[in-house]
């Protein structure tokens, strides 16, 4: 409802029909554009950070677990400044680690948007990516469980042995691809180990990457945090402006999963149980079978 007089009304149209008609006479050249946006995704974790060698460095309760928390900081606003650089108009950052509120919402770039804390649904550390975005970025990333040579390998919870889609065996950052590819976003860049780095590239291609550190019997030899800002900065910069050139990630369904555990949790409604600790689950959604993923993880 309306609280305008008739009079107010008239002088209303009477200022914004010529505006309007002297718009439409303008030539197509003189019309502004509206901007176009870059909108990149960045999708922090903590494990596969500068530094970083073991459990609790990256838990809350860890003596050491302030200091990480500043240099998650430094890598996810290297990304940031990259982004920008390579041609971004909006960055939205997902803290992806634990329960998700790692980040000092005041240690990030004001530049971009923070998103904390657990969400509900399949996407977890995927969650606020949608069609909109041009480009994913992961930071912090670590390999799957089970893989040789990796700094605190393992796959969402301690609790998987293995988990494969239509029979590729996949890390977070391979299923957090798969979420992004349905929206047609490509994922153009990985900092980690160099264990991750090696696995997103054999899953996704050559993708801008930066190995912070490996390991050498179960220690880690890596770069100064530092030295890791300056080449996450460069190396998101180019990936982003080289966006163009990369795939977004996409499996042809239907999608059926094998998951392996160590405790095996209650059956997720149309999951079957092929032996002990194996599940298969089959549906026509990605989503749908990261829901029982996440329910049988
Ligand atoms: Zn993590």
């Amino acid at each position: 409802m309306s609280f305008r007089s008739p009079v107010v009304r008239h002088v209303t149209t009477l200022l914004v029909l010529p505006l309007v008609a002297l718009w439409l006479a303008a030539p197509l050249s003189a019309q502004s554009p509206s901007p176009r946006r870059t909108k990149v995704f960045i999708s922090v974790d903590m494990e596969g950070l500068a530094g970083v060698v073991n459990g609790p460095e990256v838990n809350p309760a860890g003596p050491d677990y302030p200091l990480f928390r500043t240099i998650m900081a430094g890598e996810t606003n290297a990304a940031i400044e990259g982004a920008f650089r390579g041609g971004a108009t909006h960055v939205l950052v997902r803290d992806g680690h634990g329960n998700k509120n790692n980040l000092r919402p005041s240690d990030v770039d004001p530049r971009a948007t923070l998103l904390r804390g657990l969400s509900i649904g399949p996407k977890n550390m995927m969650e606020g990516i949608d069609s909109t975005f041009d480009a994913v970025v992961f930071i912090g990333y670590h390999a799957k469980a089970g893989t040789a040579n990796a700094i605190l390998e393992h796959t969402s919870t301690g609790n998987v042995v293995d988990v494969a889609i239509n029979g590729v065996s996949l890390p977070e950052g391979g299923y957090n691809a798969l979420v992004a590819g349905l929206y047609g976003v490509p994922v153009v860049f990985v900092a980690g180990d160099r264990a991750v780095v090696t696995q997103i590239r054999d899953l996704l291609g050559p993708i801008g990457a930066v190995a912070v550190k490996e390991e050498i019997n179960d220690a880690s030899l890596g770069l100064s945090p530092q030295r890791a800002i300056d080449e996450i900065r460069q190396g998101v910069a180019l990936a982003v402006r080289n966006r163009s050139s990369a795939k977004r990630y996409a499996l042809p369904g239907p999608y059926t999963m094998v998951l392996k555990v160590k405790t095996e949790r209650p059956l997720y409604p149309g999951a079957q149980r092929v032996r002990e600790g194996e599940f298969t689950f089959t549906s026509t959604s990605v989503l749908e079978v990261l829901s029982a993923f996440n329910a049988m993880k």
